[in-house]
Formats: C-alpha cells, structure tokens, sequence
C-alpha cells in the first residue's frame, strides 16, 4: 500500500504550514509529482547525492529535507555539475522532493522548539514574532433536538479551544423563523409558510486554520437543509509563530556545567563563544541554524546567552556591544537535532490517518565542516 505525495505534502504542513515561510524562501515540493505515490519517505537536513543514493537503496520515493535543494533560481541542468547530477538521478528513479525550511523554523514543534528542549530549558517565548494567527468568533443556530449533537462535533473539530480548555462554547435560547421556498427540502416547516422553532445561538472561537474543519464538522452534524451561521473576525490575539526562542532554567547552571550541558546535548566538536559567559546562567536564547540576525530580539528580551548557528564577524560584535554572550555551536549541528523530531511527527500523522508509509531518518552526515 502506497501514499500519494499530495497527502504527504498536505501532512507536513499540518506540522509546518506552507504560510508560515519567509517570502524569501523556496519550501513545498520542488521536485516530483503531487499524484505519484510512495511507500517510503525519507528524511534529512539536505539532499545531495549521497542521499539521493540513500533513498534509491531504500526504494524511498520521496525526500523531505529542511534545506532547499533548489533555492536560487536554476538556469540550466547539466549532468556533470552537482545540482545537474542530483535533479537527473531524483527525476530517472522519480523521487520526489519536499522542502520544509523556515516554516518548520517558525512553526510550533519546530526547529527552534527541538533546540530549545534539548537544553532543557523551559517557560519558551519567541524572539521574534512573524505572524499571529487570526481568531473568528463562530455563531451557528441549531434546534434544540440537535444542539449537544452541533456542539460536540464542532468541538471535536478544534472550536473553542482556550488554554488548557476544550469545547467552550456558550449558547442562548430564542425562535429562529424562516420559509422554505419552492424547491427546498426543510427539516421542519412547508413549502410556502413561515415556520418557527426554538433555536439555540451556539457562539464558539476558533482560529482561522481551523476555520474550514469546523463549518464542515457543522454543516456535517446540524439537521437544516441551509445552516445559519455567522462568522466575525476578532481582535483577540491566536498562537503566535516566530524565529528563536528565549526561556529559562530554574535551577541557574554555572559556567562550566552550562558549556558541558551545551556540548554534549549539541555533540558539539567547538564552540565559538562571542562576549563574555556570566557566572550563573539563566536566561538563554535560542535559534537553530542562521541565527545571527535576531541577536538584537535576543538582547531587548534579556537573554544572557544567545545559542545558535553561522554568526558573522560583525554579529560577534554586535553581540558583545549588546551585553550577549553569543555562542555558536554551528549551523547544521543546531538545526539537525529536527531531523528524526519531524521524522517521528510525520510518522505519527500519517499512522493516524491509516496511511501505510515508512518514515526513515537520513544517515547520510551532511556536516560539512571537519574540525582540527
Ligand atoms: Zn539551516
């Protein structure tokens, strides 16, 4: 039994939305066909030959990476160049490819949040917020006979879920009046006559994502031909998605139990240390991979400690005019630690939509650097 790749696709942005990437960016799939199917897929931080060569052995039809294999814009194939050999093998053993990148940086479960939790740190906030999700209020009208049946799947569908809370809703009673008009096929009432029913107002939020899932679930369980509904858009902020996180350890580590926590939770051969390392720490901020622009959002939310990837020359230097002591364990070696986290979040997706696909985590060691 085969996946189709359109469903794999829908899947991963379940886990990372598509909207969620910088408009700078190249995610969703770059290479394959949406109708092709697989019953292997495999996961890694980049594709490059020896992956390619990895799924062929596996017989994986699809590739998931976090890094773009096509991100500049490609002027030609040729075979004898590594881009040019990589797309001719993925295309002559039809491989698809899928990109999440900065959707699965800013996405909850993320990048950032695999970081954040492997060095144990808690109480996360975003360094830099992108986007706040959008918030609706839903108000539907349901006859009494119906109204524990409406609730319960629009419930069930995501509405009203409010903190640790699910299923709020709030309902009040009234006559609802209509007439059904040549045509129509009511639940209640005839053809021609006003009709009125006692009616509950059932009002709920529910985030825009999910905006879809509940009318559906709605429509699916209220017994009238045409459901009254009414959706207004809310002020109320939804989750928030961002790049990094800053957060806490509540037993303050010293400076040597911290660089040691940081190595082996990294396996980082070296650490390069901007700034000064203060004696306890407590406060830290995060960013897997690219880090280095966000140095400042980590300075105004009080970070001490900024951990993450490829910072430049100058943003050392920013970093230490800022008070921040930046350390940068590298840039794959922050990002990879996603890799098998998303490999066994897919996984569990697709097992729960009866989806008969294996999920593999890449062996290939993209790292490119080698330390001496
Ligand atoms: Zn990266």
């Amino acid at each position: 039994m085969s996946v189709k790749v359109a469903t794999i696709v829908q899947t991963i942005e379940k886990i990372a939305p598509k909207k969620l990437a910088y408009d700078w960016d190249n995610v969703g799939l770059l290479v394959g066909n949406p109708k092709g199917e697989t019953d292997k897929i495999l996961v890694s931080l980049d594709v490059n030959e020896q992956v390619v060569d990895e799924a062929i052995e596996l017989r994986a039809g699809m590739i998931i990476s976090h890094h773009p294999l096509i991100f500049k814009p490609i002027k030609n194939i040729l075979w004898d160049n590594p881009m040019g050999a990589v797309l001719k093998k993925l295309i002559q053993n039809e491989i698809s490819v899928y990109a999440a990148h900065t959707n699965l940086d800013l996405c909850r479960g993320g990048v950032n949040q695999a970081l954040f939790e492997k060095l144990g740190l808690g109480h996360g906030e975003i360094l830099k917020v992108e986007s706040i999700e959008k918030l609706f209020k839903f108000v539907v009208f349901v006859p009494m006979s119906h109204v524990e049946q409406v609730k319960l799947s629009m419930g069930n569908a995501g509405a009203g879920w409010i903190g640790n809370y699910s299923h709020c809703s709030f309902g009040t009673t009234g006559i609802g009046s209509f007439k059904p008009l040549e045509g129509s096929s009511p639940y209640v009432g005839r053809t021609g006559e006003i009709e009125e029913v006692e009616e509950m107002r059932l009002e709920t939020i529910v985030p825009e994502k999910l905006l879809n899932k509940v009318l559906k679930a709605v429509i699916k369980a209220h017994p009238y031909e045409e459901v009254a509904y009414d959706l207004y858009p809310l002020a109320n902020s939804g989750e928030e998605y961002g790049l990094g996180l800053i957060g806490i350890y509540t037993n303050p580590l010293s400076k040597n139990e911290f660089l040691k926590m940081l190595k082996e939770c990294l396996q980082a051969p070296v650490l390069k240390i901007a700034g000064s390392l203060p004696e306890k720490i407590e406060k830290v901020g995060v960013c897997g991979g690219s880090g280095g622009t966000i140095i400042n959002n980590a300075a105004i939310k009080g970070a001490q400690v900024f951990v993450t990837g490829d910072v430049s020359y100058h943003q050392a230097q920013e970093a230490e005019n800022l008070g921040v002591c930046v350390i940068d364990a590298g840039h794959g070696i922050t990002e990879r630690l996603i890799v098998p986290i998303f490999a066994s979040n897919l996984d569990n997706e697709l097992q729960n939509q009866k989806a008969n696909v294996e999920v593999i985590v890449s062996k290939v060691n993209n790292e490119p650097w080698t330390y001496i």
